[in-house]
């Protein structure tokens, strides 16, 4: 078996201590999260004895039901929704992640990317680990499994310490629940309160499906312990962030607060910016692609002062296009998804505003319904710069030569999407319209600056195409 690490993956962490109905709120805050991964979906609870754990692969929905719920009894849990690509859709990789070792039971839900888990992975089966998975996560377990002669808190530390890269984290023992936010703060971590129980989410929308009050986000390198009559929150490291300025623009849900800002503001903000960056002069009517371009196409036309339509409707009955596992099959899921509304744009000049091109498959597909729907003439405007670069700190992007804008100049690209003007939002104007000091957030995947060292692919990659 292939056991390299898995490269990329974004997930969706949530955890509840002290509630009685703990893995129903779980079960509920995943749901919440769902735009976090839609791969596999597990829920890890114990009743302060033993750890229990049901995971299966594909929606929440369909992973769980009523007879599951109730087998997994206790007042703690953690849940976690996985999406990564198509390579290791195994469930072997499905999280959080259960094993027993001298320390006794332990379970670890993951979002982010190790950089180094290549090199952890090899020492520790020079050691003697095997592994019984391709998720980088594993790694941590085998770690934090190592004799050590330190306490268990100054343990953990020693463990997370040996991590690269980024990894927000959530721990469940018989006896405690951990959360973890990497020293850079990549992928957010919150924490909340239900009543007199602890809550652990990735984002302020899971919180408040179940009730639960938004406390703080946990500081970039901060690790936060939750027992039965007591907290303690202890550091990594100082912090130095560099929170993923994607999760912005694309990943997190419009009704979270990440990174201290609203993410439907921003959001707004982006799309005011990308008007005044680039204009498009004449037209008649701005077309969000729903859901991703909603609120930029909103800020869009409220900057030009130009009317906003639906254009397209969204089949809520078809999962992301992004997971399909071939081309063609994403071509035609992406077609599947959206349908022009020709009395929006028959006739008009139109600026089509999306958050982003990945491989180029979903503005293909738009420009080309909105002509054959009878548009006069198709702007395409982007909220956020050119993705030229591989993410490896958990964002599922494909590899160089499938990023659009990395084989392609403007001219190309304009002709191969075949709109009349294609506008990108630029770093500058991006970073101005992000709530925090720029320097706060990671843009490799548009400037190719990398905050910290990548493994070697990388290298290569940013070498060939800079
Ligand atoms: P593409 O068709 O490959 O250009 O994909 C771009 C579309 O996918 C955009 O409309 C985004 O909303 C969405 N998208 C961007 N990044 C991702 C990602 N990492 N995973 C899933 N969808 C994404």
């Amino acid at each position: 078996m292939d056991v390299r690490p898995e490269k990329r993956e974004s997930c969706g962490l949530f955890g509840v201590f002290g509630h009685p109905d703990a893995v129903r709120k779980t079960y509920y805050g995943l749901f919440a999260l769902q735009h976090r991964g839609q791969e596999s979906a597990g829920i890890v609870a114990t009743d302060g004895c033993r750890l229990m754990d049901h995971l299966g692969m594909g929606l929440v929905a369909e992973v769980f039901d009523d007879a599951t719920i109730r087998r997994l009894d206790g007042p703690r849990a953690i849940g976690h929704v996985r999406y990564s690509t198509t390579g290791s859709s195994m469930i072997c990789n499905a999280q959080p992640m259960l094993v027993k070792c001298a320390r006794g039971e332990i379970a670890v839900a993951h979002n982010g990317n190790l950089t180094n888990s290549a090199a952890l992975h090899l020492e520790l089966e020079e050691k003697g680990s095997i592994f019984r998975s391709t998720a980088d996560s594993e790694a941590i377990l085998h770690l934090y499994a190592q004799p050590s002669e330190l306490d268990e808190v100054e343990h953990l530390l020693w463990t997370l310490r040996r991590l690269e890269g980024a990894f927000s984290l959530l721990f469940l023992t018989p006896t405690a629940m951990i959360g973890v936010r990497d020293p850079h703060g990549w992928r957010p971590l919150w924490l909340g309160r239900l009543g007199d129980a602890h809550v652990l989410a990735s984002e302020t929308c899971a919180l408040d499906l179940v009730g639960a009050k938004a406390l703080r986000e946990l500081e970039p390198g901060e690790v936060v312990i939750v027992e039965e009559r007591r907290m303690a929150s202890v550091h990594i490291g100082p912090p130095t962030p560099s929170h993923c300025i994607f999760e912005h623009v694309y990943f997190a849900r419009p009704d979270s607060a990440i990174f201290g800002d609203s993410v439907h503001e921003v959001r707004r903000r982006l799309g005011r910016q990308l008007a005044r960056e680039c204009p498009a002069p004449g037209a008649d009517v701005v077309i969000p692609v729903p859901d991703s371009g909603i609120l930029a196409a909103m800020g869009f036309a409220d900057e030009a002062k130009l009317p906003l339509d639906q254009g397209f409707i969204r089949s809520h009955y078809v999962g992301r296009t992004f997971i399909q596992p071939t081309q063609t099959e994403r071509v035609e899921r992406v077609g599947m998804k959206l349908a022009v509304v020709r009395a929006a744009v028959e006739g008009k000049k139109v600026v089509v505003v999306d958050d982003s091109i990945v491989r180029g498959t979903t503005a293909r597909s738009r420009v080309g319904s909105l002509r054959r729907a009878g548009a006069a003439e198709v702007h395409l405007r982007i909220s956020c710069p050119p993705i030229r670069h591989p993410c490896f700190f958990g964002i599922d992007f494909p590899t160089g030569e499938e990023l659009i804008a990395n084989r392609k100049n403007h001219a190309e690209m304009q002709e191969e999407l075949e709109v009349d003007s294609l506008g990108y939002l630029s770093l500058d104007g991006m970073l101005r319209a992000v709530g925090r000091p720029p320097g706060n957030y990671c843009t490799a995947c548009f400037s190719g600056r990398y905050p910290i060292p990548v493994p070697a692919t990388a290298d290569k990659y940013v070498h060939e195409h800079r």
